[in-house]
């Protein structure tokens, strides 16, 4: 039977104490032990099943990871108050000062500022390489390299990283494979294809709502363990906890992620295709001009498609922000810049997302400042969405 990541999240069912069909919310922040020998074996991390204090963790967060976890095929999870506070503990979790690490170049900003501009602070240095050249990626690994890092996806030029070729580099060298998997929930397992911890911002698809920032961290029952630890665990002691109303409340909307990314897939490739046969510069994996398109196709759950995120360069940044303002005026999606949402949103990620990036940078990476970033939406009628697009594209002199 093939894995199907939708199937074992809704294999999973937790009922609340009186039988709710929604596991109750553990409204607690510390917990009682009937003895007192049963808190000191807690501590000591021999007690399972007991709950000591929530940023450790707590029920509901606990079905939350355990719901990511059979998401992505990994043992366990553990959830954490945003994106980046799952990935800054993974790194420093996995590295102490003097390691260093192989990063990809185009990432998500946050974490590109973190290894960049942070990390070196405690002497962690991170080399940035073009993720989709392996001899490059391989190059860069030295006596002192620990973790390879990258996006399935990448953040804001949908590079695809080829996670199987990567995990054998990575076995090779004995470093830990880290995937960042925000723009592939469910088309992508990293972990299926060697990854070995799986990180993603639930503020983004997973979540879907726009409503809250959130964060988790998918890998062994031992890397999770290491991360908790009392003593020694960034997650632990650097205390990005997700609270359990939240916990609860992405939890009810994790149900509905195989339909929300079959049509917010649906709807990008439509649109895709369509302004690429229009003329326009147009990236997106399901496209056959994507230059890892059938790499994709090799890694991808096909049910769920090559996702809901675009992009299309204009030109020039004072074109991208004239089609921004006026797709906004006719409600066709909101200039924000996040993504996953059911609305379509847009940004121009060389001046807002990955403007941490440094423009020499930008440029080498093929990061132009007419790039306009799309997360497309749930629209019913599609066609319809792109023949109002076209109209905005027309009124800019984008297309003629
Ligand atoms: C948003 C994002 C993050 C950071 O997540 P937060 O929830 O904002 O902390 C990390 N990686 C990717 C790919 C993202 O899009």
């Amino acid at each position: 039977m093939s894995f199907n990541p939708a199937d074992k999240i809704q294999d999973l069912q937790y009922f609340g104490e009186f039988g709710g069909v929604n596991p109750s919310i553990s409204d607690s922040s510390t917990y009682t032990f009937l003895s007192a020998k049963t808190m000191f074996d807690t501590f000591e991390g021999n007690a399972d099943g007991c709950y000591l204090y929530s940023r450790h963790s707590s029920p509901s967060n606990l079905y939350l990871g355990e719901a990511l976890a059979a998401m992505e095929g990994t043992e366990t999870a553990n959830v954490a108050a945003s994106g980046m506070g799952a990935i800054t503990p993974v790194l420093l979790q996995l590295c102490q000062a003097g390691d260093h690490i192989v990063a990809s170049r185009t990432i998500y900003g946050g974490t590109y500022a973190f290894l960049k501009n942070f990390t070196p602070r405690i002497n962690i240095q991170t080399s940035f390489v073009n993720i989709t050249k392996l001899e490059a990626v391989e190059a860069a690994i030295t006596e002192n390299t620990k973790v390879l890092y990258c996006e399935s996806v990448s953040n804001p030029l949908l590079e695809v990283a080829d996670i199987k070729a990567l995990s054998e580099l990575a076995k090779k060298y004995n470093l830990k494979l880290v995937v960042d998997n925000t723009f592939s929930p469910l088309s992508v397992a990293p972990a299926k294809l060697g990854a070995d911890v799986v990180v993603h911002s639930l503020t983004k698809f997973i979540n879907g709502s726009s409503d809250t920032v959130g964060g988790v961290v998918c890998g062994t029952q031992e890397f999770i363990d290491q991360l908790r630890n009392v003593n020694d665990g960034a997650s632990m002691l650097l205390g990005s906890t997700m609270d359990s109303l939240r916990a609860s409340s992405i939890l009810k909307n994790l149900r509905t992620l195989h339909i929300r990314m079959k049509q917010h897939s649906t709807n990008a490739l439509y649109l895709a295709q369509r302004f690429e046969e229009d003329g326009l510069k147009v990236v997106y994996p399901g496209l056959e001009s994507h230059p890892s398109h059938e790499l994709f196709k090799t890694m991808m759950n096909p049910e769920y498609g090559y996702g809901g995120m675009l992009t299309i360069d204009v030109g020039n940044l004072k074109k991208a922000n004239e089609l921004m303002e006026l797709m906004q005026h006719e409600n066709l999606g909101y200039l924000a810049v996040s993504l996953g949402f059911y609305k379509t949103l847009f940004s121009a990620p060389g001046s807002s997302t990955s403007s941490e990036i440094p423009e020499e940078e930008q440029q080498e990476m093929g990061l132009t400042d007419g790039l306009i970033r799309f997360s497309i939406g749930l629209d019913n009628d599609i066609e319809r969405t792109y023949s109002l697009m076209k109209g905005c594209m027309k009124k800019t002199k984008i297309l003629l």
